[in-house]
């Protein structure tokens, strides 16, 4: 367990860092408050924090102050290390979001078991947040793509129309539905479909452009939504993505299959207002219609402002 230590008192520091060490906790010293608070707001900032109340320039509370107003996840458990003549202020010090405080001069002993404390809490949260952060994860990706699920990737269509709408500028929305899909299954196995769907996800994805969003709508259907693409160049960004599948034969564990997929997209002039239900219907027609002009295709619909 890392553990941060901010003390301005040399020699007290030293002594604290040499007990810590010998209890086993990586310990990042720091001899006054600004240098914890530098060291704390770092991406790999520890969540144990041993502060000293009396600091010159930032003190222990001024630094609690900060890492609360930081709200970090997870959680940043703080004991305060006060003086007796501060013990009456001591709802000051957790007013400004100390967990706990412990007097000095403290027994080793003492600080040994209010630290113990402390590292389960940071421990327990810790956990939680990882477990939240999973969940989230699952909930809203598709567990054979690792791609965005449907509900997450018609969400993020709608925060993306109504950015786009607030910009004036035009959306896109493609879907893909890969060709005779079934017979792929049929002859080769569930097994080699699925892996057919994952080659293919990574294929798109690493075609898309790293502000374009793609998901998996249904089984072997794709949502791809592009910004910042003018309607003139909306065929070629999807000819690209329908070639990177028809080009080259995927490999899966019974060898190369080959596949072809075809595109339905919609996508609007600058500033026309259209909810994302009937953006999608749109696309879902042209998609339709390249399945019917013989698949392995392309077919754009624009929506313009005369709607
Ligand atoms: P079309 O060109 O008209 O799209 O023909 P298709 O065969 O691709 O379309 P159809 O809708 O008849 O079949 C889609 C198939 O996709 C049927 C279904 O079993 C398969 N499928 C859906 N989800 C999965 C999956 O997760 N894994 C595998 N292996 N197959 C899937
Ligand atoms: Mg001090
Ligand atoms: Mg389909
Ligand atoms: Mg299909």
């Amino acid at each position: 367990m890392r553990l941060l230590v901010a003390e301005d008192d040399r020699i007290s520091l030293l002594k604290i860092v040499s007990m810590l060490e010998k209890w086993g906790y990586d310990v990042v010293a720091c001899e006054n408050g600004l240098q914890a608070w530098e060291r704390i707001q770092k991406e790999d900032g520890p969540n144990l924090l041993l502060l000293d109340w009396m600091m010159p320039g930032l003190n222990g509370l001024d630094v609690c102050r900060k890492v609360r107003a930081l709200a970090r996840e997870p959680y940043c458990y703080i004991l305060l290390l006060t003086s007796r003549s501060e013990k009456n202020d001591i709802i000051r010090g957790m007013d400004a979001g100390a967990d706990d405080y412990i007097t000095k001069p403290f027994s080793p002993h003492e600080l040994k078991v209010r630290l113990r404390a402390g590292q389960r809490i940071v421990d327990l949260n810790r956990e939680l947040f990882e477990t939240r952060n999973a969940l989230k994860e699952q909930a809203t990706h598709d567990s054979l793509t690792g791609l965005f699920n449907r509900p997450a990737i018609l969400e993020h269509l709608t925060t993306e129309m109504d950015r786009r709408k607030r910009q004036h500028k035009n959306v896109c929305v493609g879907i893909m539905d890969i060709d005779h899909f079934k017979m792929v299954n049929d002859t080769y196995g569930h097994h080699v479909g699925d892996q057919v769907l994952q080659g293919t996800a990574e294929r798109i994805h690493s075609a898309l452009r790293s502000y374009d969003s793609f998901g998996r709508y249904g089984g072997e259907e794709f949502l791809i939504i592009m910004t910042d693409c003018d309607c003139e160049d909306t065929t070629k960004h999807f000819e690209r993505l329908r070639r990177c599948l028809a080009d080259k034969a995927m490999q899966t564990s019974k060898g190369l299959v080959s596949i072809t997929s075809s595109f339905g997209v919609g996508v609007t002039q600058p500033g026309v207002d259209i909810d994302p239900e009937t953006l999608i219907g749109i696309a879902d027609k042209a998609l339709y219609r390249a399945k019917s002009k013989g698949r392995n295709r392309v077919e754009v619909e624009v929506v313009g402002k005369e709607r």
